[in-house]
């Protein structure tokens, strides 16, 4: 690619970054469709959030990408916070709307695309179960109840942080067990359990062999891509899919924001899966 003058900088802020995988998939996307960009990880320490937002405003950046430990501190430099980014108070995507700067958080629309599109799932109507009630878990509990869902069911250690992830989902949300995954149609892992380098890649946060025959397993996790849950799921023959559906479809979403174009869906997954398995 060739840079100008003309060059829009997009650039993901947070700390750590650099081991982000969000410039390889942006930069794949600028390169597909021929939009004149480029997207640059930028270390920000903690509490210079504010400041990047600042200088997004300052210099008429594209937009930005945040990530933690910023999501939550960015949004009183917005100018514009959308629903999703209020509600779950913090904000992984600013662009511009005209000359006002909008925070957004595009995670659960991610989740709800990537879902659509990798396995045909709609939320529409189904029980979910929820494992897990950290911010994923938030965001994606949220879209599920947007989407139609019949009934979310969230299952967590800590009771306080199952009870905010509860608060999301309106009327069609309660705390439950583990027990109460047998009866649901969509069963998410949005905990640690099973990721790569996290001290827990044996584990598995609930048992495969509880669930209905026609279940469908979702593990948010992307690193590995089959985690011991879904090598499970897989094995009893469940509809599965990993994070990286998710990682995928909420960076297509940030994409047009900024842009205004479709996101080039296959090269931003190709440039995952070159990164994941380099
Ligand atoms: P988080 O805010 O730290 O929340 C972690 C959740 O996991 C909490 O509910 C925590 O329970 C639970 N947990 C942690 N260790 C556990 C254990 N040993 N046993 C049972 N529960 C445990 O993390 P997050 O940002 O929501 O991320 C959660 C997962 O989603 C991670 O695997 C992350 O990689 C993945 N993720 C994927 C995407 C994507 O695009 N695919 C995006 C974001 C996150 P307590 O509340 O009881 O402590």
């Amino acid at each position: 690619m060739t840079i100008t003058g003309y060059t829009r900088l997009a650039a993901v802020i947070g700390s750590p970054v650099r081991h982000s995988m969000s410039p390889a998939i942006h930069n794949a996307a600028f390169a597909a469709t021929g939009f004149d960009g480029v997207y640059l990880a930028m270390p920000v320490e903690a509490g210079r959030g504010p400041a990047a937002v600042q200088a997004m405003r300052e210099y008429g950046w594209l937009g930005l990408s945040v990530t933690m430990p910023h999501k939550p501190d960015v949004l009183a430099e917005c100018d514009v916070v959308t629903a999703p980014a209020q509600a779950l108070g913090a904000a992984n995507c600013l662009f511009w709307s005209g000359d006002k700067i909008v925070g957004d958080n595009t995670d659960g629309e991610g989740y709800i695309r990537g879902l659509a599109a990798g396995l045909g799932v709609t939320p529409s109507g189904l029980r979910c179960a929820m494992v897990g009630a950290g911010g994923a878990a938030r965001a994606v509990v949220r879209a599920l109840a947007d989407a139609g869902a019949a009934e979310i069911v969230v299952v967590n250690r800590n009771a306080e942080r199952a009870a905010d992830a509860v608060s999301h989902a309106g009327d069609v949300g309660r705390i439950g067990a583990l027990s109460d995954l047998a009866s649901a149609d969509l069963v998410i892992n949005a905990t640690p359990l099973g990721m790569a380098g996290a001290g827990h890649e044996d584990a598995v946060p609930f048992d495969v062999a509880a669930l209905r025959d026609d279940a469908v397993v979702s593990d948010l996790i992307y690193h590995p891509a089959e985690t011991p849950l879904l090598r499970a799921a897989g094995a009893r023959g469940l509809r599965r899919q990993n994070g990286l559906a998710m990682l995928v479809f909420q960076a297509a979403v940030q994409f047009e924001r900024w842009t205004g174009l479709a996101a080039p869906i296959a090269e931003m997954q190709a440039a995952v899966s070159a990164t994941t398995t380099s």
